[in-house]
């Protein structure tokens, strides 16, 4: 019998993710456009980031506009990670960078959250085998952005190939990380292309009402949107400062 798709979405709320969304979308329009049943199945970590609230409702706001079902949305607490600690992003007395120094140094920046995407992917590979999923997608970038340890395309392959050892025979489950070895601004010009509605996503570490336009985050991205001519839609401190920021110390 032919397995039904089912496609698991790592949904942040950040432009990343949102980008692969829109593709996963896509991807599951296809499916029933040419008679198959496939699902699309979005799925969230609170951890205790700092900017946990606004994430959460860019993920709500995704769904929505994707038109997810409910029964369909995952929304799971891993407060674990900020109780383990040792990151920016989830610990006050770490600072937030924002001179871009990580970034050219290729170096581990704080905003590293200790094995994130490894818990992220073995929660994620739960939903998935609860619905019999033959895709997971997630949003990690390697090249460019986040100089995380488990952002790289290595980690990837064997979490994939973890998950299905740990899968009966015939469940067997793909990774998609389509951004892998992209560019922010590929990104972005890819994900306009699709109509990915980047005003409801969030990218910044520390602000919650109005992007700080400072941290290494809010710089990428904004140099990301000055690089295509756009202007981002979402609403910054001072989005004419964030764009001088923007433009300093970061990779061409
Ligand atoms: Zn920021």
């Amino acid at each position: 019998m032919e397995r039904n798709l089912a496609h698991v979405v790592l949904l942040s709320g950040g432009a990343d993710s949102a980008t692969v969304l829109g593709i996963a979308a896509a991807k599951v329009a296809a499916e029933r456009e040419a008679g198959r049943t496939s699902k699309l199945i979005a799925f969230h970590c609170n951890y205790g980031q700092i900017t946990e609230m606004r994430e959460l409702s860019c993920f709500r706001s995704l769904c929505e506009h994707y038109m997810i079902p409910n029964e369909h949305r995952y929304v799971v607490d891993i407060g674990f990670l900020k109780q383990i600690g040792g990151s920016s992003l989830t610990d006050a007395s770490v600072a937030v960078e924002s001179d871009g120094d990580a970034i050219v140094n290729a170096r581990v920046p704080t905003s590293y959250v200790p094995f994130r995407n490894g818990n992220l992917l073995s929660i994620a590979a739960a939903v998935a085998a609860k619905h019999d999923a033959t895709d997971i997608w997630c949003g990690v970038v390697d090249e460019d952005a986040s100089g995380y340890p488990d952002c790289r395309p290595a980690f990837i392959e064997f979490m994939e190939a973890a998950i299905n050892a740990g899968l009966p025979d015939g469940h067997d489950i793909v990774i998609n990380a389509p951004l892998i070895n992209a560019k922010k601004d590929q990104i972005i010009q890819a994900g306009n292309e699709m109509s990915v509605p980047y005003e409801l996503t969030w990218s910044c570490y520390q602000g919650d009402q109005e992007a700080c336009g400072v941290c290494d985050s809010c710089r990428l991205r904004v140099a990301s949107f000055l690089k295509l001519g756009l202007d981002d839609p979402i609403k910054y401190k001072d989005y004419e400062a964030a764009k001088v920021a923007a433009q300093v110390a970061m990779p061409s």
